[in-house]
């Protein structure tokens, strides 16, 4: 059956959720009794360098639950082709759910698997670099890695796994990205709230994700200078605990029912700029959350700029890209941008000129 919210209709609005999040330390030994909830068999697309990290407990919990399991490991390309290749991997096996874990790109390709084949979904990030683990979109890429197409879940996922103790242990500069990838929703949301905007599910953005966003935003000024100290040692705080209650629940609840504008448009153009295109999506959207204001007229608020400057997030295109920024970068990244429709969630019609202005100032700043 055809999603029926294709369609742009401002009358609905509409709120979109994983039907559980379950976030603890050491949860991940805990999997198999969700698992069971939903399904009987699993198969785990896993990026290939966390495999290690997590398939003995993955196994065992499993198993104990009685349900068997297949393991993909995942490496390279996220492309239009990788729902299929991994389908064909499967052969003639049929498992019901598919355990997606790793960071953003072996979560979305498990979510490709999941919506080829029609089966039930857990996400398990292994990272708190991004919001992707709630929500219902995958993004694939060309093979230049640039961003070809954001593709949708019917639903959210069935099942997302935090671990609190795992992700403690990632490495701290992706805790620095998923903070940008976060910080930027409540802004989002209020600008999306405030034009004609229209969210992931095609419609008005709800109040409750607004409220959700802005949550998300006290909760990382409160928390996340001492959450970013925790990440990278293994040991989570409870300060790390809250700040990734945000960046992957709120964040994402906020971003999908809320609505994205500027910063998330922006990541379209930005990989124009030599350097940027490898820079994790979250460094691209605080900068370009940077941006946002600027158009907005506003100051960018003392404490992001604290926050920024304690995780070295980008508060310049400069610093972004580690290399000075050339005037026609700044022309490139605009107009590869501006026809993202993202970019109508604001509360003015805004122009390539307008961008380029934003971004010169910030730079001369
Ligand atoms: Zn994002």
């Amino acid at each position: 059956m055809p999603d029926p919210l294709t369609i742009f209709d401002d009358r609905l609005t509409v709120f979109g959720a994983p039907s559980r999040y379950v976030q603890g330390r050491g949860i991940l030994g805990r999997i198999g009794g969700f698992a069971a909830q939903i399904g009987t068999s699993a198969v785990l697309v896993a990026d290939i360098h966390i495999l290690p990290l997590v398939e003995t407990g993955l196994r065992q919990s499993l198993e104990t639950a009685g349900i068997p399991l297949i393991i993909l490991p995942f490496q390279g390309q996220l492309g239009p082709h990788t729902a299929q290749r991994l389908s064909a991997a499967l052969g003639n096996a049929t498992p019901d759910i598919v355990i997606a874990a790793g960071g953003g790109r072996a979560i979305d390709a498990g979510k490709a698997l999941a919506d080829l084949r029609g089966l039930k979904l857990i996400t398990v990030p292994t990272v708190a670099s991004n919001d992707a683990p709630t929500s219902k979109n995958y993004v694939l890429y060309d093979e230049n890695d640039r961003l070809l197409e954001v593709r949708h879940l019917a639903r959210n996922p069935d099942f997302v796994v935090v671990d609190t103790a795992l992700l403690a242990g990632a490495p701290q500069s992706m805790f620095a990205a998923g903070l940008g990838d976060a910080l930027s929703k409540k802004a989002e949301a209020l600008a999306c709230a405030a034009g004609r905007g229209v969210t992931m599910f095609r419609a008005r953005p709800t109040r409750l994700s607004g409220a959700i966003a802005a949550l998300c935003y006290e909760t990382l000024i409160t928390n996340g200078i001492e959450a970013y100290d925790a990440a990278g040692s293994g040991v989570p705080t409870e300060a790390f605990d809250a700040a990734v209650e945000a960046m992957i629940l709120m964040a994402g609840l906020g971003f999908e029912s809320g609505g994205l504008s500027v910063p998330h448009a922006l990541t379209r153009g930005l990989p124009q700029v030599p350097g940027v295109g490898a820079k994790p999506h979250g460094f691209q959207v605080a900068y370009g959350l940077v941006v946002h204001h600027r158009l907005l007229g506003e100051a960018f608020p003392p404490a992001l700029v604290d926050l920024y400057r304690h995780t070295g997030l980008p508060l310049t295109l400069g610093a972004l890209a580690g290399a000075p920024i050339e005037p026609h970068h700044l022309v490139a990244v605009a107009q590869a941008s501006i026809a993202v429709p993202h970019m109508l969630n604001f509360p003015r019609p805004l122009t390539t000129q307008d961008l380029v202005d934003a971004m010169r100032a910030i730079e001369a700043a």
